[in-house]
């Protein structure tokens, strides 16, 4: 059972300045807003700041705020989406894999929301998001449950579909919607995979047959990542699904902000827009998949739009995922959780200080702290998944973000100083709050066919 007491922001508490001001203290008092979280899998950081791929969610940023350097806690789907839903750390919720449920006394967003009057809707798309296997829509009142793959269209639909039923009514609404499209196999219609990858494109194309080597032996052995990439020969093909696929995603947002105006409730609404985790498309030669600890993988897009402002401001502090819980409630003026990682991000606003960023990789294989312009990556274990990237226990890895924001120059001989001070903020960061409670949940044959079909091997 969560206690309503006043929440301490863990372990960085330090780091943040103590009194609420900035543009946060303007507008009016928060109020029973409606709530949509929109979660895109695999949709990267730089899918946003281009008009070309994404131009209804930079309208969006333009009336909200848009976020540079906002990063996902973990990798892999269900523990991030357990971050964001909890405000808590993988470490601290203690889900590591897709098919975890968490301790039943850990409390959801859906589920304070839910205790305060809201109406509560998720529609998911993973099978293993759905309530048999996972528990993160627990207190959610209409879900909208995974049985097929649905593409951007359908989705969207559904929440079209959703907000049409809260016409003329009074009550707050919380809505989740997760996107699976920028997710392998990457899903898009004809007409946006020929807008991203024109016939006369500036590129060559790479060959796929070179790279193949470097994808993992779960991929290359599966008949679902064969028969998806069946006859395909270029790189930059893949590429130019994965950017429709974006543009798809940000059609359905276009759509849905489209409604929420038409329907008169966009102005009660709190919209937020990120990613689970970002994918790597060939960088660090790691090729088609969310793997390692880079900014292609673990940087996301967030966009966050209050009713009550600020409007069209870029921030570019780093801020983090288990941050998202604190900064929705704190918008809402509802008290939060006692335990609880994040800290709201609005006290914050305007300030350039950010606070130190915590992550860890799927499998437990890496983690690292992105602090000012600096990350630090260290191994944790041995294993060789992505050929191209083999992961070596007691590696560490040090790069000047600013200065090589292609992570390209290892700063570990050459920045002792900094290497060290980066070494304390991961040991301070490291111990759990309480214990991890997660639980597996059972896996069948169906579960165990879907997860492979999304390239997984469990
Ligand atoms: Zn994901």
């Amino acid at each position: 059972m969560v206690q309503r007491l006043a929440a301490l922001c863990l372990t960085w508490l330090a780091a943040v300045p103590a009194a609420a001001g900035g543009p946060a203290g303007q507008g009016a008092a928060p109020g029973p807003f409606h709530v949509i979280l929109v979660t895109a899998d695999a949709m990267r950081r730089d899918a946003l700041g281009s008009a070309a791929r994404t131009p209804k969610l930079e309208a969006l940023a333009a009336e909200g705020l848009r976020f540079t350097r906002a990063y996902c806690n973990i990798t892999t789907t269900t523990p991030s989406l357990a971050t964001i839903l909890s405000g808590l750390y993988p470490r601290d919720h203690g889900a590591y894999e897709n098919t975890a449920r968490l301790d039943g006394e850990l409390w959801t967003l859906p589920e304070m929301l839910s205790s305060h009057g809201w109406l509560t809707a998720a529609i998911v798309n993973m099978p293993w998001l759905n309530p048999e296997v996972s528990n993160l829509t627990q207190g959610t009142d209409e879900l909208f449950r995974c049985t097929e793959i649905r593409a951007a269209a359908e989705t969207t639909e559904l929440a079209l579909r959703f907000l049409e039923s809260r016409r003329g009514e009074g009550r707050p609404f919380f809505l989740w919607i997760h996107y699976i499209d920028t997710h392998t196999p990457y899903r898009a219609p004809a007409r946006l995979v020929r807008r991203h990858d024109p016939p006369a494109r500036d590129s060559q194309p790479g060959s796929l047959q070179a790279v193949w080597p470097l994808f993992p032996a779960h991929h290359r052995d599966n008949p679902h990542f064969q028969a998806w990439l069946a006859g395909v020969d270029d790189v930059e093909y893949v590429r130019a699904s994965y950017w429709a696929a974006a543009s798809a995603i940000d059609e359905g947002v276009g759509k849905i902000v489209a409604r929420l105006k038409a329907l008169g409730l966009w102005e009660r609404t709190l919209f937020v827009f990120t990613a689970d985790h970002g994918e790597s498309l060939g960088e660090h030669r790691i090729w088609f998949a969310h793997a390692g600890l880079y900014e292609a993988t673990a940087r996301v897009p967030l966009v966050i739009r209050s009713p009550t402002g600020p409007e069209g401001l870029r921030v570019d502090m780093p801020v983090e995922h288990a941050d998202l819980l604190s900064t929705v409630l704190g918008r809402l003026g509802l008290p939060l959780p006692a335990r609880v990682r994040g800290c709201d991000i609005w006290p914050r606003l305007g300030s350039a200080r950010g606070r130190p960023v915590f992550l860890e990789h799927a499998g437990a294989q890496m983690e690292a702290v992105v602090s000012g312009r600096h990350k630090y990556i260290r191994h944790l274990r041995s294993i060789t998944v992505h050929p191209g990237y083999p992961v070596q226990r007691g590696r560490e890895e040090l790069y000047d973000l600013e200065a090589d924001p292609a992570e390209a120059r290892d700063l570990t001989a050459s920045r002792p100083d900094v290497l060290a001070r980066m070494r304390a903020w991961m040991k301070r960061v490291e111990r759990p709050i309480g214990e991890r409670r997660a639980s597996r949940a059972p896996i069948d044959g169906q579960l165990q066919e879907n997860l492979r079909s999304l390239g997984y091997t469990e």
